[in-house]
C-alpha cells in the first residue's frame, strides 16, 4: 500500500513539502492537502494591494497543479484536533482523515491590540488575501489610514499604501519604529527618512480606543490628540496557529518544537514553517523565524524526510529585509545580541549606517541600512548576510573592519564565505524547478 502524506497548510512550508515529495517519489506516495485558503505566498500580498500584480499571481498552485501532483485537496477546510496514538487528523466538518506522515504547516494568524474598537468594521489586518481584498477595495487617493505598529509588516505594506495615494499616519507604541528589527540609530534614520518623505510616523504613541464619529475613526492616544482616519490598520504581531494541537500530546514551546529532521516529539509527525520551533544556525538553540526561507527551507527539509530521503537541516537564519521609499533596512542574525562585541558606523553625508556584531572573531548578527541609489547598499546586503550565514572565523578581517565597517567586501572574498556557502544545498543535490516536477500516472 503507498504511504499516506497528510500535509496541514497550503502555504509556503505546506507547499514546498508537496513539491519536494513529489520531486523524490514521483507520484508514488499519497498526499492529501487540508487547508484553510488556496495556496499562496503571504509575501506578495503588498504588490497586490498596489495592483502591482493581480489576484492570479499570489497564488502559488492552481487546483490544475495539484490535481496533476496527485495532491487530494480539501480546501477552504480546517483542521480541529490531533490523536498522534490513532494517526487521526479531524476536521471541522467531521471528517477523520488517517495518516502514516502528517506535515503541521499551519503558519501564524495576526493578533491586534485588545482595545476598544479593534474588531470595529473598517479596521483591518493585513496577513491573508482576505483581508488584503477588503483592505485594497477601501484604498482610495487621499484616504486618510492610521497604521496602528511600526514593525516588519507594516513597513511592508507602506510603499503600497503611499503608491495607492494614501495620507498615511504611523503609530507605535514602543520607544522606537522596527522595534524588533533595528537598533535605536537604525531606527532614527528610518523615522528621519520617512519623514523628510512626508510620511508621519510617531514612536512612544498609545492608541487607547478606536472610536466612531460622523463615519470617520477616531483615534484615542494616551496623553496625546485624537487622530481622524477612514481606514485603520492593525500591525500589532503574529501568534503561532497551535490552537488546535491542543491536547494532543505533541511538544510546544511558543512554537512546534523540532529536530534537525523536522520532526516533532512524534516521530511521524512534522512541523515546518511558521509554526514550528527549529534550529537557529547562529545561536545553536530553538527559535521560530516566521519569514519566507525558513517556510521554504523546512517545508522542503520535512518533505525529504516525509518522502524517505534522510536529510539534516543545517538551521535557519534570521533575516529582516524591507524597503520603504527607497531605504533598504535589513538585519541578520543575532543583530540584538547585547553580549556581542560591536563595530558600528554611520556616514555623515547619507543615510547609511552599519552595525557588525561579533563573538570572538565570528560575526553573529549584523544590521545595514542605506539608500537603494547607493551601490554598496545591495552589495553589502547580500554580503553580510553572507558573512553571517558562513559563521567563517574573520580572524584579521575583523580588526580591518573595526577601521571601516563599510568595507565588507574584502573581508567576504578573503575569508572565503563565498566558498563556503556555495556548495551548501538544502537537500545535498541541485533542486528541480517546480514546472518539471512531473508525476507517473
Ligand atoms: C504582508 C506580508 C508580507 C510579508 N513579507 C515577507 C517578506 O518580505 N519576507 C519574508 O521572509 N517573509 C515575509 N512575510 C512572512 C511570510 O509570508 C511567512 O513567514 C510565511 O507565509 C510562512 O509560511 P507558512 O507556510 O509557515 O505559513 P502560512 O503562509 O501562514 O500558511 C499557513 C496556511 O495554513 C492554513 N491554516 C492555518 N490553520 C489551519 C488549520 N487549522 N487547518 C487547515 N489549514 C490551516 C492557513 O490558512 C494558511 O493557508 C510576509 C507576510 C505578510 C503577511
Amino acid at each position: 500500500m503507498a504511504i499516506k502524506h497528510v500535509i496541514i497548510g497550503g502555504g509556503t512550508a505546506g507547499w514546498n513539502a508537496i513539491t519536494t515529495i513529489r520531486e523524490i517519489d514521483g507520484g508514488n506516495s499519497e498526499i492529501i492537502l487540508v487547508s484553510d485558503e488556496n495556496p499562496y505566498s503571504r509575501m506578495v500580498l503588498p504588490y497586490y494591494l498596489s495592483r502591482e500584480i493581480g489576484e492570479s499571481h499570489v497564488f502559488t498552485a492552481s487546483e490544475t497543479r495539484l490535481g496533476q501532483l496527485k495532491v487530494e485537496t480539501r480546501l477552504g477546510r480546517r483542521a480541529v484536533s490531533l490523536d498522534p496514538n490513532a494517526n487521526k487528523v479531524v476536521l471541522d466538518d467531521d471528517e477523520e482523515i488517517q495518516y502514516d506522515n502528517l506535515l503541521i504547516a499551519t503558519g501564524s494568524s495576526p493578533v491586534r491590540a485588545p482595545i476598544p474598537g479593534a474588531d470595529a468594521p473598517g479596521v483591518h489586518s493585513f496577513w491573508t488575501l482576505d483581508q488584503a481584498r477588503q483592505l485594497a477595495a477601501e484604498l482610495q487617493p487621499g484616504t486618510r489610514v492610521a497604521m496602528i505598529g511600526a514593525g516588519f509588516i507594516s513597513f511592508t505594506i507602506l510603499d503600497s499604501l503611499v503608491q495607492r495615494g494614501a495620507d498615511l499616519k504611523i503609530f507605535e507604541i514602543a520607544p522606537r519604529i522596527l522595534p524588533r528589527m533595528v537598533d535605536d540609530t537604525g531606527a532614527g534614520i528610518v523615522a528621519k527618512w520617512l519623514a523628510d518623505k512626508g510620511v508621519q510616523v510617531q514612536a512612544g504613541a498609545e492608541v487607547t480606543s478606536i472610536e466612531e464619529s460622523g463615519g470617520a475613526k477616531v483615534l484615542k492616544f494616551k496623553g496625546g490628540p485624537d487622530v481622524e482616519a477612514d481606514v485603520v490598520i492593525m500591525a500589532t504581531g503574529i501568534k503561532t496557529n497551535l490552537e488546535w494541537l491542543e491536547g494532543s500530546g505533541v511538544e510546544m514551546n511558543a512554537g512546534i518544537l523540532v529536530n534537525d529532521f523536522l520532526r516533532s516529539s512524534e516521530s511521524n509527525i512534522y512541523a515546518a514553517g511558521d509554526v514550528a520551533e527549529g534550529l537557529d544556525c547562529v545561536t545553536g538553540e530553538k527559535a521560530i523565524h516566521a519569514i519566507e526561507p525558513t517556510a521554504m527551507q523546512h517545508g522542503r527539509v520535512a518533505g525529504a524526510n516525509m518522502a524517505g530521503v534522510e536529510t539534516v537541516y543545517s538551521g535557519s537564519l534570521l533575516m529582516n529585509i524591507v524597503g520603504v521609499l527607497g531605504l533598504e533596512i535589513a538585519s541578520f542574525g543575532s543583530w540584538d545580541d547585547p553580549e556581542a562585541e560591536v563595530i558600528e558606523a554611520v556616514q555623515p553625508d547619507r543615510p547609511a549606517y552599519r552595525k557588525l556584531l561579533f563573538r570572538g572573531d565570528r560575526l553573529t548578527g549584523a544590521i545595514i541600512l542605506g539608500s537603494e541609489g547607493d551601490v554598496w547598499t545591495t552589495n553589502d546586503v547580500g554580503i553580510l548576510k553572507g558573512l553571517v550565514h558562513s559563521g567563517n572565523e574573520l580572524s584579521a578581517w575583523k580588526e580591518q573592519l573595526r577601521k571601516n565597517p563599510f568595507d565588507v567586501k574584502r573581508a567576504f572574498l578573503a575569508t572565503g564565505a563565498a566558498a563556503a556557502l556555495l556548495p551548501k544545498t538544502l537537500l545535498g543535490r541541485p533542486s528541480v524547478p517546480e514546472r518539471d516536477i512531473a508525476v507517473s500516472s
